[in-house]
């Protein structure tokens, strides 16, 4: 089941920079979505997340050991 992802919206996920510490398991999770850039922080690349890209960043948020990754409307 996936938690915060609503099918058939259109849904972004965010990243909060002030959290982010560059462990790059979104980038990983999700290479689709997310890219850690040299200053050790991650930004998302879509605008929006596909429902087939969707459990790949439901892996990134349960991943993330800041928490810093979550779904925004
Ligand atoms: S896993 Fe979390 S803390 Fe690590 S780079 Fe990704 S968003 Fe940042």
């Amino acid at each position: 089941m996936l938690f915060g992802y609503r099918g058939g919206e259109c849904m972004k996920v965010v990243v909060n920079e002030d959290m982010c510490e560059g462990h790059r398991k979104c980038e990983a999770a999700a290479p689709e979505v997310f890219e850690v850039g040299d200053d050790d922080i991650s930004r998302v690349t879509v605008d929006e997340v596909t429902e087939e890209l969707a459990p790949k960043v439901e892996r990134a948020i349960r991943l993330c050991p800041r928490q810093a990754i979550a779904w925004a409307q």
